[in-house]
């Protein structure tokens, strides 16, 4: 069950790969007007990228010695596939609406629209919603407590450091549409928070 879990998990992070692939090459040939990326935020992306894929693979392999082992359970897994499932299908509706618009740093590009539609219609970050729901999978799929939470806990601190710097450079650029667009919407949760 523990292989089956882990190709699960690898499953996973090649459909990211395969959607965000695309968007990285077209987000290339974007010009940018604004750039508001710190070494922070790269900082953080590379910890996000330990945390969400080197860090299960360096357990598979063996390289955590069998260290923070946790039981795993059939009912982890099922609901692993489920959050992943989720997961994905967040991740690729938010990267269709927000389309030119999206970049992987702080960024405003040339030509910049305020997308309010599609999910964007319900939450302001759907897109780091879907990374949180990639670490919950993960957590559930990977039945060690640190490489199973190590993409969370590495999702959380990109969150907690860029959500109110991305909030405060949306509102540098759209003024009272964004104000505006703030008081119809919640951050992740819709209705909730
Ligand atoms: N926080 C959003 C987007 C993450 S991608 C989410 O979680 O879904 C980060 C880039 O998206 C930022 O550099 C910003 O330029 C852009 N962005 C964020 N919200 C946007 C919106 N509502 N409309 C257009 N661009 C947006």
């Amino acid at each position: 069950m523990i292989r089956l879990s882990f190709v699960l998990w690898a499953i996973m992070l090649v459909a990211w790969c395969a959607m965000r692939y695309p968007a990285m090459r077209r987000a290339r040939r974007q010009k940018t007007r604004l750039d508001k990326r710190t070494p922070l935020d790269i900082s953080l992306l590379t910890l996000c990228a330990l945390g969400l894929a080197f860090m299960p693979i360096a357990w598979r392999a063996g390289l955590l010695g069998g260290l923070a082992d946790r039981s795993h359970s059939p009912i982890l897994v099922v609901a692993g596939v489920l959050t992943g499932a989720v997961f994905l299908w967040l991740f690729r509706r938010s990267h269709k609406d927000l389309g030119t618009n999206w970049s992987v740093t702080l960024e405003v590009r040339e030509g910049h629209r305020l997308v309010t539609q599609g999910v964007y219609a319900h939450v302001r970050h759907p897109m780091y919603a879907s990374f949180m729901l990639w670490g919950i999978a993960q957590a559930l799929l990977i039945p060690n407590w640190i490489a199973g939470f190590a993409g969370l806990v590495a999702v959380l601190a990109l969150y907690c450091v860029r959500q109110s710097r991305e909030e405060a450079m949306m509102r540098e650029t759209f003024g009272a549409e964004y104000d505006a667009y703030c008081v119809r919407t919640k951050r992740l949760v819709p209705g909730v928070f």
